[in-house]
């Protein structure tokens, strides 16, 4: 597990070019430096030098950070600012039992009721012959409101999907710093998946799909590494346009889409926009501006979240359309909380399953 003296080289590579001022949803409402990567770099290389103590403020601008990684996308450097803010929470956490405790009662409270109830979700493909077969990675939140749809919709192209008893995929622990809860559900994952002689998995929701992609990334043993090595992990969108797969809406429906920030392959999930039949796909200003979820559980950052929130309903009223599709459950819930009724918001794998022929 990687501490924050060991992203000292990373830290010390940024340039203070400022392009990711540019890019940052929270900058273009702040205005501060300190809530954007290079000011954070600022303030982290302070605190390995020893000049600035890892305290409440510092922690309050790693917090604010949206995690969205916009600014990582366009950094000459190449630098991951979600690691380093991610390594920075962890010494955080380590020293500050108020974390802790918050942590705890997420893992317990929501991420372990919504996995317990997910439990109860295990739909099977209807036995026939198929094809081939996909494991179906729901992790909590999406196997709950997945589960079906993504049985309902394979099945028809003959495809069956296997639901193990996945966990939650763990991405809030590994962005609020607790790495050591992180990597147990990395170990849960594993201990489910050596169950199935399957490699190929799909996932429906794009924050689990990039926790999962990463897990090889924060594995240090190579007997777990080369299980990981060995899987094929993408979302049900890119299994679609991989395999051509066609979908038909029993009628015709006009919709725009908001893309996660942790969409890695966003050139599927537009195929099957577009080539979906009577899905009438209009393309929103800013589609792919951060929808504000990791700010959205702090009361105290209210004033920033609602601008955040306000920018994204103006794009979405600007599209003229009053249904919004997206591929992650936080993005559905973020979207829906700030909607004010003015138009409805739907995962795209429910949406399609629920409407498809
Ligand atoms: S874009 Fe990268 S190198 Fe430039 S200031 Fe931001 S973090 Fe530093
Ligand atoms: S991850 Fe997003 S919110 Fe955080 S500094 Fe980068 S662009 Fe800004």
């Amino acid at each position: 597990m990687k501490k924050l003296i060991d992203y000292k080289d990373s830290i010390r590579k940024c340039s203070k070019c400022g392009l990711c001022q540019a890019v940052c949803p929270l900058y273009k409402i702040t205005g501060s430096d300190c809530t954007v990567s290079r000011g954070q770099f600022i303030m982290l290389k302070g605190v390995l030098d020893g000049k600035i103590k890892l305290n409440d403020k510092v922690n309050r601008y790693l917090d604010l950070c949206l995690k969205c990684g916009a600014c990582s996308k366009f950094c000459p450097s190449g630098i991951d600012v979600v690691d380093v803010i991610s390594a920075a929470k962890y010494e955080y956490f380590k020293t500050h039992k108020s974390e802790r405790i918050n942590s705890f009662l997420k893992k317990h409270l929501i991420f372990g009721l919504l996995t317990g109830i997910a439990g109860l979700f295990h739909k099977k493909s209807k036995s026939k012959n198929f094809q081939k077969k996909v494991l179906y990675f729901g992790g909590c939140g999406s196997k709950i409101t997945g589960t079906d749809s993504i049985v309902k919709l394979l099945n028809k192209m003959n495809i069956e999907v296997i639901t193990p008893n996945f966990s939650c995929c763990g991405i809030w622990a590994y962005t609020s710093g607790d790495l050591d809860t992180f990597n147990k559900y990395i170990d849960s994952f594993i201990s489910e998946v050596k169950k199935y002689d399957i490699k190929e998995i799909v996932t429906s929701c794009a924050s689990c799909e990039k926790a999962l992609k990463d897990y090889i990334r924060h594995t240090e043993d190579d007997a777990k590494k080369e299980i990981l090595s060995e899987l094929n992990i993408k979302s049900i969108y890119s299994y679609i346009s991989e395999n051509k797969l066609t979908i038909k809406l029993k009628k015709s429906i006009t919709a725009t889409y908001h893309k996660p920030c942790n969409t890695f392959d966003f050139e599927s999930i537009e195929y099957v926009l577009n080539n979906t039949e009577n899905l009438n796909y209009i393309k929103m200003e800013d589609y792919d501006t951060c929808c504000g979820l990791n700010i959205l559980s702090d009361l105290k950052e209210y004033k920033i979240a609602s601008k955040i929130f306000a920018n994204k309903r103006k794009c979405i009223e600007k599209s003229g359309v009053n249904i919004v599709l997206t591929t992650c459950l936080g993005c559905v819930a973020t979207l829906k909380i700030n909607s004010k009724g003015k138009y409805k918001v739907f995962d795209l794998l429910e949406f399609l399953a629920k409407n498809v022929e």
